[in-house]
Protein backbone atom coordinates (compact mmCIF):
# COMPACT_ATOMS: atom_id res chain seq x y z
CA UNK A 1 0.00 0.00 0.00
CA UNK A 2 2.76 2.10 0.81
CA UNK A 3 4.78 1.82 -2.32
CA UNK A 4 1.61 2.14 -4.06
CA UNK A 5 1.01 5.68 -2.43
CA UNK A 6 4.63 6.48 -2.46
CA UNK A 7 4.56 5.67 -6.72
CA UNK A 8 1.57 7.41 -6.89
CA UNK A 9 3.29 10.57 -5.52
CA UNK A 10 6.33 10.93 -7.32
CA UNK A 11 4.21 10.77 -10.09
CA UNK A 12 2.17 13.75 -8.81
CA UNK A 13 5.26 15.45 -7.31
CA UNK A 14 8.08 13.79 -9.99
CA UNK A 15 11.75 14.90 -8.89
CA UNK A 16 12.79 18.43 -10.26
CA UNK A 17 16.13 20.20 -10.85
CA UNK A 18 16.36 22.81 -7.62
CA UNK A 19 17.93 25.75 -9.98
CA UNK A 20 15.99 25.60 -13.35
CA UNK A 21 12.98 23.11 -12.24
CA UNK A 22 12.99 20.61 -15.14
CA UNK A 23 11.60 17.17 -14.50
CA UNK A 24 14.90 14.47 -13.50
CA UNK A 25 15.21 11.01 -12.91
CA UNK A 26 13.77 10.62 -8.92
CA UNK A 27 17.66 9.47 -8.29
CA UNK A 28 19.27 12.20 -9.64
CA UNK A 29 19.73 15.67 -7.30
CA UNK A 30 19.98 18.33 -10.65
CA UNK A 31 19.80 18.25 -13.99
CA UNK A 32 23.06 18.25 -15.91
CA UNK A 33 23.26 21.49 -17.17
CA UNK A 34 22.73 22.91 -13.48
CA UNK A 35 25.29 20.45 -12.81
CA UNK A 36 28.32 22.24 -15.06
CA UNK A 37 26.41 25.97 -14.29
CA UNK A 38 26.56 25.37 -9.78
CA UNK A 39 30.04 26.34 -8.93
CA UNK A 40 30.49 26.32 -4.88
CA UNK A 41 33.77 27.74 -3.74
CA UNK A 42 34.04 28.66 -0.58
CA UNK A 43 31.57 29.43 2.18
CA UNK A 44 30.10 33.49 2.11
CA UNK A 45 30.91 34.47 5.95
CA UNK A 46 28.73 37.20 7.09
CA UNK A 47 29.01 39.01 10.06
CA UNK A 48 25.38 39.91 12.35
CA UNK A 49 24.94 42.57 14.52
CA UNK A 50 25.39 39.42 17.42
CA UNK A 51 26.14 36.05 15.66
CA UNK A 52 27.97 35.21 12.25
CA UNK A 53 26.00 33.83 8.97
CA UNK A 54 27.90 31.01 6.91
CA UNK A 55 26.26 30.69 3.51
CA UNK A 56 27.66 28.66 0.37
CA UNK A 57 26.07 30.65 -2.48
CA UNK A 58 25.28 34.45 -3.56
CA UNK A 59 21.85 35.69 -4.14
CA UNK A 60 22.22 35.63 -7.71
CA UNK A 61 21.12 33.92 -10.94
CA UNK A 62 20.85 30.02 -10.18
CA UNK A 63 21.03 30.34 -6.83
CA UNK A 64 18.34 32.63 -6.57
CA UNK A 65 16.31 30.60 -8.89
CA UNK A 66 16.54 27.46 -6.20
CA UNK A 67 15.27 29.74 -3.02
CA UNK A 68 11.94 30.76 -5.69
CA UNK A 69 11.92 27.71 -6.96
CA UNK A 70 11.79 26.48 -3.21
CA UNK A 71 9.61 28.99 -1.53
CA UNK A 72 6.98 29.47 -4.10
CA UNK A 73 6.72 26.93 -6.29
CA UNK A 74 7.01 25.01 -2.88
CA UNK A 75 9.32 22.48 -4.39
CA UNK A 76 9.78 20.99 -1.14
CA UNK A 77 11.90 18.16 -2.48
CA UNK A 78 14.36 20.43 -3.18
CA UNK A 79 15.78 21.24 0.24
CA UNK A 80 17.42 18.51 0.33
CA UNK A 81 19.72 19.00 -2.68
CA UNK A 82 20.39 22.58 -1.25
CA UNK A 83 21.00 21.81 2.09
CA UNK A 84 24.13 19.24 0.40
CA UNK A 85 25.53 22.76 0.15
CA UNK A 86 24.44 24.50 3.38
CA UNK A 87 25.91 21.71 5.15
CA UNK A 88 29.23 21.58 3.31
CA UNK A 89 29.83 25.40 3.87
CA UNK A 90 29.04 25.03 7.95
CA UNK A 91 31.72 22.14 7.80
CA UNK A 92 34.06 24.20 6.04
CA UNK A 93 33.63 27.23 8.62
CA UNK A 94 32.76 25.13 12.26
CA UNK A 95 34.74 22.06 11.87
CA UNK A 96 35.76 22.15 15.29
CA UNK A 97 32.43 23.40 17.23
CA UNK A 98 30.01 21.03 18.78
CA UNK A 99 26.88 21.88 17.69
CA UNK A 100 23.66 20.66 19.95
CA UNK A 101 20.64 21.06 17.57
CA UNK A 102 19.33 22.27 14.72
CA UNK A 103 16.38 24.75 14.48
CA UNK A 104 14.75 27.19 11.42
CA UNK A 105 13.68 31.06 11.55
CA UNK A 106 9.82 30.03 12.53
CA UNK A 107 6.51 31.46 10.27
CA UNK A 108 3.16 32.85 12.10
CA UNK A 109 0.50 30.84 12.03
CA UNK A 110 -1.32 33.03 9.34
CA UNK A 111 1.85 32.52 6.70
CA UNK A 112 1.84 28.76 7.74
CA UNK A 113 -1.65 28.56 6.47
CA UNK A 114 -1.32 30.71 3.36
CA UNK A 115 2.11 28.90 2.25
CA UNK A 116 1.38 25.92 3.71
CA UNK A 117 4.99 24.66 4.73
CA UNK A 118 7.97 26.92 6.08
CA UNK A 119 10.46 26.68 3.29
CA UNK A 120 13.41 27.55 6.26
CA UNK A 121 12.26 24.36 8.43
CA UNK A 122 12.79 21.96 5.20
CA UNK A 123 16.08 23.57 4.75
CA UNK A 124 16.76 22.98 8.60
CA UNK A 125 15.52 19.72 8.37
CA UNK A 126 17.64 18.25 5.38
CA UNK A 127 20.33 20.07 7.43
CA UNK A 128 19.47 17.71 10.34
CA UNK A 129 19.42 14.54 8.02
CA UNK A 130 22.47 15.22 6.52
CA UNK A 131 24.61 16.04 9.37
CA UNK A 132 23.01 13.86 11.96
CA UNK A 133 22.46 16.70 14.45
CA UNK A 134 18.98 16.86 15.81
CA UNK A 135 16.11 19.17 14.63
CA UNK A 136 14.20 20.89 17.15
CA UNK A 137 11.49 23.33 16.57
CA UNK A 138 12.95 26.35 19.49
CA UNK A 139 10.91 29.71 17.99
CA UNK A 140 7.98 30.90 18.01
CA UNK A 141 6.76 33.69 15.45
CA UNK A 142 3.89 35.25 17.80
CA UNK A 143 2.48 37.65 15.59
CA UNK A 144 2.74 38.69 12.06
CA UNK A 145 4.80 41.98 10.63
CA UNK A 146 5.63 43.42 7.54
CA UNK A 147 7.17 41.73 4.81
CA UNK A 148 11.11 42.79 4.97
CA UNK A 149 11.47 43.37 1.44
CA UNK A 150 9.74 46.05 1.43
CA UNK A 151 11.84 48.03 4.18
CA UNK A 152 14.79 49.34 4.14
CA UNK A 153 17.73 48.81 6.89
CA UNK A 154 16.39 50.56 9.67
CA UNK A 155 12.76 49.76 9.38
CA UNK A 156 13.63 46.21 8.94
CA UNK A 157 15.10 45.94 12.21
CA UNK A 158 12.28 48.23 14.00
CA UNK A 159 9.51 45.27 11.98
CA UNK A 160 11.46 42.52 13.52
CA UNK A 161 11.85 43.31 17.45
CA UNK A 162 9.15 41.29 19.75
CA UNK A 163 8.12 39.38 16.77
CA UNK A 164 9.59 35.87 17.83
CA UNK A 165 9.57 34.39 21.20
CA UNK A 166 11.26 30.89 22.58
CA UNK A 167 9.14 27.98 21.94
CA UNK A 168 10.49 26.20 25.29
CA UNK A 169 12.05 27.53 28.31
CA UNK A 170 13.73 24.16 28.91
CA UNK A 171 16.01 25.26 25.27
CA UNK A 172 18.41 26.71 27.65
CA UNK A 173 22.46 25.89 27.03
CA UNK A 174 22.79 24.99 24.21
CA UNK A 175 25.18 25.44 20.68
CA UNK A 176 22.54 25.76 17.94
CA UNK A 177 22.74 25.99 14.11
CA UNK A 178 19.87 28.38 13.16
CA UNK A 179 18.50 28.07 9.26
CA UNK A 180 17.37 30.15 6.96
CA UNK A 181 16.81 30.81 3.13
CA UNK A 182 18.90 33.87 2.78
CA UNK A 183 20.60 36.64 5.10
CA UNK A 184 19.79 40.20 3.35
CA UNK A 185 20.11 42.90 5.82
CA UNK A 186 20.75 40.21 8.59
CA UNK A 187 17.96 41.79 10.93
CA UNK A 188 15.38 38.79 10.94
CA UNK A 189 18.90 36.20 12.04
CA UNK A 190 19.76 38.70 14.80
CA UNK A 191 16.40 38.86 16.36
CA UNK A 192 15.87 35.25 16.17
CA UNK A 193 19.71 35.09 17.80
CA UNK A 194 18.83 37.52 20.49
CA UNK A 195 15.81 35.62 21.60
CA UNK A 196 17.74 32.41 21.50
CA UNK A 197 21.05 34.00 23.68
CA UNK A 198 18.66 35.49 25.53
CA UNK A 199 17.75 31.76 27.23
CA UNK A 200 21.85 31.55 27.46
CA UNK A 201 22.16 29.86 24.35
CA UNK A 202 24.68 30.05 21.69
CA UNK A 203 23.79 30.32 18.27
CA UNK A 204 25.57 30.52 14.75
CA UNK A 205 23.37 31.01 11.36
CA UNK A 206 23.37 29.36 8.22
CA UNK A 207 21.78 30.37 4.69
CA UNK A 208 21.38 28.93 1.29
CA UNK A 209 22.10 32.37 -0.36
CA UNK A 210 23.40 35.30 1.20
CA UNK A 211 23.34 39.20 -0.10
CA UNK A 212 25.42 41.06 2.70
CA UNK A 213 28.36 40.53 1.20
CA UNK A 214 27.83 43.17 -2.45
ZN1 LIG B 1 18.61 22.41 -13.96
Amino acid sequence: MSRIFKNFSKLIYPARCPFCDKIIADDKLMCDSCKDKVIYEEPLKSVLENSFCVSPFPYQGIYRDAILNLKFKKRQRNAYCLSLYIVQAVRQCYENEHIDFITSVPLSKRQMRKRGFNHAEALARSVSEISGIPYRESLVKIRDNKVQHTLNRIERAKNVKGVYKIADTKITGNKILLVDDIVTTGCTLAECCKVLKKSKNKVICCTFCSTLLY
